[in-house]
């Protein structure tokens, strides 16, 4: 299924919608090893960004995403977020419509973007434990489609989520606590897995 603006805008909406519903989970679990505002920031770039979901390209439509979120949301998580949705888009360029490895190329150059402006590394407690399962499914089963792919992904970014509660935090704001981060799930991979499902959702066919 190939992704053009409006399947883009679907995604992004999508996203919303589940950063809304999980707003209050957001926070608790940032309550637990950070400062309890992880739901409340998200929901707030959030809102900015539906308020103006412009472009005739997934491009675009990304980029709009990214420059809303760096601008309005505080703290690590909007910086992060907003360069994984602006290096998804300069990945996209002006096509029209991207073929299903020309979006999973996006979505990798997203993630390298948070990995160089964050420093961290898989196993850091960080939303990466989310972005890095959950593309290696997305490309690892991308030939039977981007719906398929898509569903896999987030599976596996849920798991990957899952998967930071026995960690120790060794970036962001949770790493101040050392080994009383342990025990405790990582409120940006929890988000990161919301963002895989949405994408499930905006494609499923
Ligand atoms: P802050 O920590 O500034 O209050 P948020 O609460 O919005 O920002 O976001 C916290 C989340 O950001 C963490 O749960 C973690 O997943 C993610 N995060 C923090 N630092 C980094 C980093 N260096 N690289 C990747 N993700 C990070
Ligand atoms: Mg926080």
């Amino acid at each position: 299924m190939p992704v053009d603006a409006a399947v883009a805008r679907a995604w992004v909406l999508a996203f919303a919608d589940r950063v809304t519903a999980a707003k209050a989970e957001l926070t608790a679990l940032d309550s637990a090893i950070g400062d309890a505002d992880h739901g409340a920031n998200l929901d707030r770039g959030m809102a900015a960004v539906l308020g103006k979901l412009a472009g005739d390209t997934p491009g675009d439509v990304l980029k709009g995403v990214g420059r809303t979120l760096i601008s309005t949301v505080g703290g690590a998580s909007g910086p992060l977020y907003g360069t994984a949705f602006r290096d998804a888009a300069k990945a996209l360029g002006d096509t029209a419509e991207a073929s299903d490895a020309e979006f999973a190329a996006a979505l990798r150059a997203g993630y390298d973007g948070v990995r160089r402006l964050g420093g961290a590394a898989e196993g850091d407690k960080t939303m990466l434990d989310a972005w890095a399962p959950a593309l290696t499914a997305l490309e690892g089963a991308l030939d039977g489609g981007l719906a398929a792919a898509a569903a896999r992904a987030a599976a596996a970014a849920e798991e990957g989520a899952a998967a930071t509660v026995p960690m120790q935090a060794r970036k962001g704001r949770a790493s101040y606590l050392g080994p009383r981060s342990v025990g405790h799930r990582d409120p940006g991979a929890t988000s990161t897995a919301l963002l895989f499902a949405a994408l499930a959702e905006a494609v499923r066919t």
